[in-house]
């Protein structure tokens, strides 16, 4: 692929905050940004040159959005894989490619996946009715944890099964969807690595990221994590596999559980920037962000080093309301996606806070 000139137009499906901070970095570099959502009033819309609102299964809107922009990419995995065909279709370039969508969105595939690259998951079985669930929990043991296979995010669509008691109806309600049942694994904190891959196969690492979540979601990062060099080395060289088996072109993240004695366990990736990586905009020489538009730009990636060490706290819900609070604090770089409704479990905005090395 030839590099895009500043004045391109890049495509984005989604209009969620990740795609209104693609948005940003992708005016700073001279491109243009169209916003394809199914949502009228859209984060990333707001910060965007044109946007289309329609349906994720409409083909005709999809043609005429695949005409109007040089490159397409994504802001959220769950894009159904026929509308990245259809734009394909339609002649548009698509980065990342469609098959690195199908592996994420669906965790059995995922977890497959990384089994054959030699990459540790937690142990899995499928699960497709209740009888599987008995049958997978005798074989895995309890505690684990049913995880619905797609569609699941910020720990909805699953039930944590302390006993074989809790297991009677879980099936049930992950509403009866195909699902995975995984082990529970005791870790001793939980990493993520965000790399990307240019289209010249070029490979960049951010410094490994240390995340803590609260009732499944996100609720803080800090960069770089507290892990031995050779931590970071072996997530870097999972994630490497993995992009050079999708012949991936753009950011890619992918979550590990850090056990004691050191071992990664991969739990899921994401093709996509991530929030675990939100802290990149100010502490890294390139943003995560930018590193996405350029990869997907085919331009060359740019450095990821650490400015200075970084710890990144997540807005949820009624979190927001600091805001008078969070914009007193010297400290605090904030950044807020403009959504209109405050919402239990929403994500907000995020402020990132910058350390100096000790
Ligand atoms: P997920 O929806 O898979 O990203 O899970 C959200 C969070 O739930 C993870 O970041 C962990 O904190 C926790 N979690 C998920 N799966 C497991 C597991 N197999 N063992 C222990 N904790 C888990």
């Amino acid at each position: 692929m030839n590099a895009l000139a500043p004045g391109a137009v890049m495509g984005i499906l989604g209009g969620g905050q990740l795609g209104r901070m693609l948005s940003h970095a992708a005016a700073r570099l001279g491109f243009d940004v169209h916003i394809f959502t199914d949502d009228e009033d859209s984060p990333a819309a707001r910060v965007s040159a044109r946007v289309t609102v329609g349906d994720y299964h409409d083909r005709t809107a999809l043609t005429v959005f695949a005409q109007d922009v040089h490159v397409v990419t994504t802001e959220f995995e769950n894009v159904p894989a026929d509308t990245a065909q259809a734009l394909r279709d339609a002649g548009a370039i698509v980065a990342p490619n469609p098959a690195a969508l199908a592996i994420a969105q669906d965790r059995l595939l995922e977890k497959q996946f990384f089994n054959e690259l030699g990459i540790a998951t937690a142990p899995f079985e499928a699960v497709e009715s209740q009888a599987d669930l008995d049958a997978a929990l005798a074989k895995i043991g309890a505690p684990a944890i049913l995880k619905t296979r797609r569609l699941g995010y910020d720990g909805l669509g699953q039930v944590r099964i302390k006993s074989t008691d809790d297991a009677r109806d879980a099936f049930a309600r992950v509403g009866g969807k195909p699902a995975i049942l995984e082990g529970f694994c005791t870790f001793e904190r939980e990493v993520s690595i965000i790399a990307a891959r240019g289209a010249n196969k070029q490979v960049a690492f951010f410094p490994l990221c240390e995340n803590e979540h609260k009732n499944g979601i996100l609720a803080r990062t800090i960069a770089p994590a507290r892990v031995d060099e050779s931590v970071a080395k072996a997530a870097q060289a999972h994630a490497a596999a993995v992009m050079d088996r999708l012949d991936y072109v753009g950011v890619l993240t992918i979550e590990f559980f850090l056990m004691a004695g050191g071992a990664l366990v991969a739990n899921e990736m994401a093709p996509r920037v991530h929030n675990s990586g939100h802290w990149t905009i100010e502490a890294a020489l390139t943003s995560q962000f930018e590193q996405h538009i350029r990869a997907v730009a085919g331009w060359p990636l740019g450095p990821t080093d650490l400015i200075c060490a970084a710890e990144m706290v997540n807005l949820i819900g009624e979190d927001a309301n600091a805001w008078a609070a969070l914009a007193a604090d010297p400290n605090a770089r904030v950044h807020f996606y403009g959504k209109r409704n405050v919402r239990a479990g929403r994500k907000m905005g995020h402020v990132t806070r910058l350390k100096p090395r000790d």
